[in-house]
C-alpha cells in the first residue's frame, strides 16, 4: 500500500473519466460517491454496512465535529478513524458551508468567522489556519480548503470578491495545512455561473498547487439546467491528472450528468436523509414507502438490488414499519439508498472502462421514464 496521495486515470470515455485515488488509507475508485457521515456516523449504518456497499471513502463535518465533541477530544481519543471505527478514507469539508447555513450571528472578516453554535450558543471562529488545525486533529486523509461558498445568485460582483476572499483563503489555508505525505488538500473553484470568473478561480488555485480540485459554488439552489451549464465548462478548467469534486450533489441523474461532464467524486446527504423519511431510489426513480399502494405488496422494492431490505423484506413490511414509526424503517431504506447509489458508481465506472457510457446514459435514463413496476 502507498504511502502517497495519488490519483491515477484509467480511462476515458467522452468526458467522464475512471481513476483511483490511492492513499495509505486505502483505494478511492472513481467515479467516486461518499456517504455523509456527519456527526462522526452515517446516520443509522453500521459502518461495517456502509463499506458492504462499496462506499470506500465517506464525508465528514468540521462544522458538527467542532462544536460536540470537538476536534481536541478526537484527536485525544485517536481520530475520527479510531472514533468512528472507519479505517477507510475519510474527506473533511472546511466547515465555512456549514457555518453559512446552521449558525446564527455570524460576522466575516477577511481573517475569518465568527458565529454562534446552534447547539448551545457558544461564540467560534474558523479562519483558514483553524479550520486546517481541526482537520489534522480528525486525521482527515482528503482535507478542504476552507472558504465562502458563494450565496446564489450573487451578481457579478459580489461573487468576484466572494471568489476572490476564496482564493486569498486558499492561499493561507495551503501555507497552515504543511507538509503531510499521505494527506490531500483540495482546492475549491468559485466563481458563481460565470465563466470568466471560474477560469481565473482556476488559474489561481493552480498556481499555488493542490493534490485535488473541487468545484465549489453549485448545487446551491440553480437548478440542475445551469449547474449542467457550469459543469459544461468548468471541471475543464481544473488540471487533468488530479481528483475534481463536486461538492453535495446530489440526486441520481444529477450525479450521472456531472460524471458525463468529467467529475470524479460527489457527497450528498440525499440517499441517507431520504432513507429516513420513506424516499427510496431505484433504477426506475423514487418511490414513496408511505404510498397505501405498498400496504399488501409482497414483492421487495427492487428484485436486482442485493442489499438487505430488498433481499429480505417487502415493500409492505418496509410500508408498515415506516407507519409504525419503528427504527428499522430508516436503517433498511438507508442501506437501500445507499446501495443504489453504489450500484450506480459501479455501473458508471464499469460502462466508462467498456467504453460504453452513452448507453449507459440512454438505459439509465429509459428506465427511469418507466417509472416503478404496476401496483398489484
Ligand atoms: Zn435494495
Amino acid at each position: 500500500m502507498t504511502r502517497r496521495f495519488e490519483f491515477e486515470k484509467l480511462g476515458q470515455d467522452g468526458k467522464a473519466r475512471l481513476g483511483v485515488i490511492r492513499s495509505p488509507r486505502g483505494e478511492i475508485r472513481t467515479p467516486a460517491f461518499m456517504p455523509v457521515g456527519t456527526a462522526g456516523t452515517v446516520k443509522a449504518m453500521m459502518p461495517e454496512s456502509v463499506a458492504s456497499t462499496g462506499a470506500d471513502i465517506l464525508l465528514g463535518n468540521t462544522y458538527h465535529l467542532m462544536l460536540r465533541p470537538t476536534a481536541e477530544r478526537i484527536d485525544r481519543l485517536g481520530g475520527l478513524h479510531k472514533f468512528m471505527n472507519w479505517d477507510k478514507p475519510i474527506l473533511t469539508d472546511s466547515g465555512g458551508f456549514q457555518v453559512m447555513s446552521l449558525s446564527n450571528l455570524r460576522k466575516m472578516s477577511e481573517e475569518g468567522v465568527t458565529f454562534k453554535s446552534h447547539i448551545d450558543g457558544s461564540r467560534h471562529t474558523l479562519t483558514p489556519e483553524r479550520s486546517m488545525e481541526i482537520q489534522r486533529l480528525l486525521g482527515s486523509d482528503i482535507v478542504m480548503c476552507f472558504d465562502e461558498c458563494t450565496p446564489f445568485p450573487a451578481d457579478p460582483k459580489v461573487s468576484m470578491e466572494s471568489m476572490r476572499l476564496s482564493m486569498r483563503w486558499a492561499q493561507r489555508s495551503r501555507e497552515a495545512f504543511g507538509d503531510r505525505p499521505g494527506h490531500a488538500l483540495f482546492g475549491i473553484q468559485q466563481g458563481s455561473i460565470y465563466r470568466d470568473q471560474r477560469e481565473r478561480s482556476a488559474e489561481l488555485l493552480k498556481a499555488i498547487e493542490f493534490e485535488g480540485y473541487a468545484v465549489g459554488g453549485l448545487a446551491v439552489g440553480e437548478g440542475q439546467d445551469t449547474m449542467f451549464e457550469v459543469l459544461d465548462y468548468a471541471p475543464d478548467m481544473l488540471p487533468e491528472d488530479k481528483p475534481r469534486y463536486l461538492m453535495g450533489v446530489g440526486k441520481p441523474d444529477d450525479i450521472v450528468g456531472a460524471v458525463a461532464r468529467g467529475i470524479d467524486m460527489m457527497d450528498c446527504v440525499l440517499p441517507t436523509r431520504s432513507g429516513r423519511t420513506g424516499q427510496v431510489f431505484t433504477r426506475h426513480g423514487v418511490l414513496n414507502i408511505k404510498n397505501a399502494r405498498h400496504q399488501d405488496d409482497p414483492r421487495p422494492v427492487d428484485e436486482s438490488c442485493s442489499c438487505p431490505a430488498c433481499r429480505n423484506y417487502s415493500r409492505a413490511y418496509l410500508h408498515h414499519v415506516f407507519r409504525a414509526q419503528e427504527m428499522i424503517s430508516g436503517m433498511l431504506l438507508t442501506w437501500h439508498n445507499l446501495q443504489y447509489y453504489q450500484d450506480l458508481m459501479q455501473g458508471m465506472r464499469g460502462a466508462i472502462a467498456g467504453g460504453t457510457f452513452d448507453q449507459f446514459q440512454s438505459d439509465f435514463h429509459a428506465q427511469r421514464a418507466q417509472g416503478d413496476i404496476e401496483p398489484l
